[in-house]
C-alpha cells in the first residue's frame, strides 16, 4: 500500500470518461482549464492542475487532432462509397470530405486537450510537489490566469 505522503492516483478509465465529457481528468470538475470552446486558463479553476505540464504539451493535443480527424474522414469516405457504391457523385462527395476536414479539428479543439491530458496524467501521474503547488495556485488566484500571464506570475512569486 501507498504511505500517506504519495500522491493520488486515478485509474486510467476514470482519467479518460471525465475527459471525454470535457471535465477536468484529474478532479473531475466542471469549472476546469476550458474557457470556452478556443481558449484556456493556466490551470484547472478547481484542482489547479495545469494542462501544459510539460513543454510541447500542444504537439500531442495536435497528434489526437489530427488521428481523430483522419479517422472521420475514413469514416466517411466508408459511408459514402457504402451509400454511393461506384456511383459516387464526385463533387459533392469530395465537398463533403472538406466540410468534415474543417469542421471536425474545430468541433473536437477542446476535447483534444482533455483526452491528451488524460493521457499525460496516466503515464506521468503528478508528484506531491506538483499537486501541492497546483493547489497552491488556486489559494494564490493563479488558475483563471491566461496561460502566458499565470506561467509568468508562477515564476516570479
Ligand atoms: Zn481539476
Amino acid at each position: 500500500m501507498s504511505t500517506t505522503s504519495a500522491p493520488p492516483r486515478q485509474p486510467v478509465g476514470r482519467l479518460f470518461g471525465r475527459a471525454l465529457v470535457l471535465t477536468c481528468p484529474w478532479c473531475g470538475s466542471r469549472r476546469t482549464f476550458l474557457r470556452g470552446w478556443f481558449r484556456k486558463y493556466d490551470r484547472c479553476r478547481t484542482c489547479g492542475i495545469s494542462w501544459h505540464r510539460e513543454e510541447g504539451f500542444e504537439l500531442g493535443t495536435i497528434t489526437f487532432n489530427t488521428i481523430i480527424t483522419f479517422a472521420s474522414i475514413a469514416i466517411a469516405m466508408g459511408v459514402g462509397f457504402g451509400v454511393w457504391g461506384t456511383d459516387v457523385p464526385v463533387l459533392r462527395f469530395v465537398l463533403i470530405l472538406g466540410a468534415v476536414a474543417v469542421v471536425m479539428p474545430l468541433l473536437i479543439y477542446p476535447l483534444t486537450y482533455t483526452l491528451w491530458l488524460a493521457f499525460d496524467l496516466s503515464v506521468h501521474p503528478p508528484e506531491r510537489s506538483e499537486l501541492d503547488e497546483a493547489m497552491a495556485a488556486v489559494a494564490a488566484g493563479l488558475a483563471e490566469l491566461p496561460p502566458q500571464l499565470g506561467q509568468r506570475r508562477n515564476r516570479s512569486a
